[in-house]
């Protein structure tokens, strides 16, 4: 089977990240106001039907993985079935904030689900409160347990840090998780809240995380492939802890990711600011064939990178929350 979902940079789109809801329970300051967000209309939302079989098209074009992200993909009602539709047709991955976790975790795993990063920025139950604004930290950390226990794996955390914020915890959530048998995932922060207030100031970058953590442990550099997050082994390994430098360090010359937003949109690149809409196609009649022509135009269309670093740099219009990890 040849990958065809090829940009004009020679990148493959193998990995298709799939938004299932722009809806949260948490309100993490960074990305949401306290109100929310205006949520996307129901009836532009795409069913299990539609999301199985762009999948399937996309399958028919190279794609292999696909992680399962929101909004927080956990809150979509019957996630388990939709999963065991998934998983016998890709390696299937999920991004959440952990929230219903301790229910989900065993029949996500028994519906076909193998891995899961789970987001959490503190080990602080007020900062975490004072973070998402809600009261809900323990459930995170119970989650995280329940994942574990429910064989999925590697049960990764991906960890935002902020200057003055929550940046005097690197070291204390990295032996957390390597007590805990987690991997860790530093991301700096970028560009993509509503309010469009990103500063560069506030993001600690990845050169800072890995000095504070190298004052402690010997970090050794371990082969990385596609991912995003460069990894190091941690004190000769096998533990490991990884750090995405998505703004000092980018790695869009190898990205094989693209997207595919909740109301059917697909999106090359996280921060693209065209759309190609397969959702009025796909309802329109379109066959497999004429999605499949769709997404490889799309593709060919993606741009050599995200530009944040670029003087002419524009944040896309639409939200994280609405786009997906
Ligand atoms: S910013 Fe865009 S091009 Fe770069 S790695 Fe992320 S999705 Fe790929």
């Amino acid at each position: 089977m040849t990958a065809a979902l090829l940009d004009t940079f020679g990148r493959a789109a193998t990995d298709l990240r799939v938004s299932l809801t722009d809806k949260c329970n948490l309100r993490c300051t960074y990305c949401m106001p306290a109100e929310g967000l205006p949520w996307l209309p129901a009836p532009e939302l795409l069913t299990d039907d539609e999301i199985v079989r762009l999948v399937e098209v996309a399958v028919s074009l190279g794609v292999r993985t696909v992680r399962l992200t929101g909004g927080e993909p956990l809150v979509r009602p019957g996630l388990t079935g939709l999963v065991a539709r998934l998983a016998p047709l890709v390696e299937l991955s999920l991004t959440t904030n952990g929230l219903g976790l301790t229910r989900l975790a065993q029949p996500l795993a028994a519906a076909g689900l193998r891995r899961v990063n789970v987001s959490l920025d503190t080990l602080r139950p007020q900062r975490f409160l004072d973070l998402t604004r809600r009261d809900r930290w323990s459930e995170v950390v119970e989650g995280l347990a329940a994942a574990v226990a429910a064989g999925l794996a590697p049960v990764k955390v991906n960890t935002v840090l902020m200057r003055g914020v929550n940046d005097d915890e690197a070291l204390e959530l990295l032996d957390w998780c390597l007590e805990r048998g987690y991997e860790l995932r530093f991301i700096e922060q970028m560009p993509l809240d509503p309010q469009h207030s990103w500063d560069r100031a506030v993001m600690v970058t990845a050169e800072e995380i890995l000095e504070q953590l190298s004052a402690h442990h010997t970090l050794t550099p371990a082969e990385r492939g596609h991912a995003p997050a460069e990894v190091w082994l941690v004190d000769g390994g096998p533990a490991r802890v990884g750090v995405v430098g998505s703004v000092t360090r980018p790695f869009c010359g190898s990205c094989d990711r693209i997207r595919l937003t909740a109301d059917g949109q697909l999106r090359t690149c996280l921060f693209a600011r065209e759309e190609s809409d397969l959702r009025s196609a796909l309802r329109a009649g379109a066959t497999d064939a004429e999605l499949a022509v769709r997404m490889q135009a799309a593709v060919r269309g993606k741009k050599a990178g995200h530009g944040i670093n670029d003087p002419d740099f524009l944040q896309p219009s639409r939200p994280m929350s609405a786009i997906g990890g």
